[in-house]
């Protein structure tokens, strides 16, 4: 039988992990004839019971695994923690507070089992749940990453996805540390069947995202996966000495006919102050593309594992 791991990263959730353990054992009994289940927790240094959480979960169910982090590292690095310590043949992420729905497991799995696709993603149709400036700025961000890369992004696609082994082992094996995972899913390629549902508001607990962290998610998307804001700056740069050649010419043309008196003072502050910008715009671009460099020379582990199920064991 094959063995399905469920990757779940958990921050702060100790509201949630009851009801969705509660939710996926259910799932996994009506399964129990096709699939056997893993399901592995990814305490992202949460500061509540979370982590008193999982051991009580490990003491009673042998499906269960976690592994906790020594602090706070993000849901990207729970993620890559849950994907390279997942056993299963299949692997899958959701989110703890039930937004991702377990029941479309089950079609999801015979999706895989007929052998014709290597990954099965869902999006949702709706954002419930989610405030009125996340929608607009979601929306805006897919239309600009869309025009600016490469790789395809979906939206309303969720971290949510049954993956074979062959795709997990694809993702993991980019060791970078500035990870964006909906790119590096689009990026390894792979047949990809897609499938839509309207997401719920989450059971419990508060979403985990603010307005900044969602932002800098979003920049670290597009530095990621992009390099065309590096033209731009180029480009901004370029038509600028155009026009200031112009503009030259047009001055020297206006003083020999004319013999135009010193003036213009304002103007001339209003473009310095413009060119000034424009320029630590750019710069602050280049800047982004350099500090995203230096952090990955530097190799530093994504994640650092305080302790895992087994730890307890390895003491004894
Ligand atoms: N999460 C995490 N680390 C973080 C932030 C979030 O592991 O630093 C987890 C969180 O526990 C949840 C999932 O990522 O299981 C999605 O978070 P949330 O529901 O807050 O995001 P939203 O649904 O608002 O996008
Ligand atoms: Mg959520």
């Amino acid at each position: 039988m094959k063995k399905v791991s469920i990757v779940v990263p958990c921050y702060n959730e100790e509201e949630s992990l009851p009801i969705f353990y509660e939710t996926i054992v259910k799932i996994a009994k009506e399964l129990k004839d096709k699939v056997v289940f893993e399901f592995l927790f990814i305490d992202d240094g949460s500061k509540d019971k979370t982590l008193s959480v999982l051991k009580d979960l490990v003491k009673q169910d042998k499906r269960v695994r976690y592994i906790s982090f020594s602090r706070n590292f993000g849901k990207e690095a729970a993620m890559l923690a849950g994907l390279e310590h997942a056993k299963g043949d299949y692997v899958t992420i959701m989110d703890a507070d039930l937004q991702d729905p377990p029941s479309l497991l089950a079609e999801m799995i015979e999706l895989l089992e007929s052998g014709e696709y290597d990954c099965v993603a869902t999006k949702s149709t709706n954002r419930k749940g989610y405030s009125f400036l996340r929608k607009t700025f979601t929306k805006w961000f897919y239309r600009i990453i869309s025009k600016l890369s490469n790789i395809e992004l979906v939206p309303g696609a969720r971290d949510f996805r049954l993956m074979t082994r062959q795709m997990v082992d694809a993702i993991i094996s980019m060791k970078e540390y500035n990870r964006y995972s909906k790119g590096l899913f689009s990026f390894v390629g792979f047949k990809t069947k897609w499938i839509d549902f309207q997401i719920e508001e989450r059971v419990a607990g508060t979403t985990k995202w603010n307005f900044w962290k969602l932002f800098s998610y979003a920049v670290e998307g597009i530095v990621a996966f992009s390099t065309t804001p590096l033209v731009f700056a180029a480009l901004v740069g370029l038509i600028f000495c155009l026009i200031s050649f112009i503009l030259i010419i047009v001055i020297i043309a206006k003083t020999i006919i004319w013999g135009d008196p010193v003036g213009g003072w304002p103007s001339m502050a209003c473009i310095m102050f413009f060119v000034g910008g424009i320029q630590l715009f750019c710069t602050g671009i280049i800047g982004e593309y350099l500090a995203k460099t230096y952090l990955e020379t530097k190799k530093r582990p994504v994640y650092i594992i305080r302790e895992t199920e087994n730890k307890k064991e390895d003491h004894e």
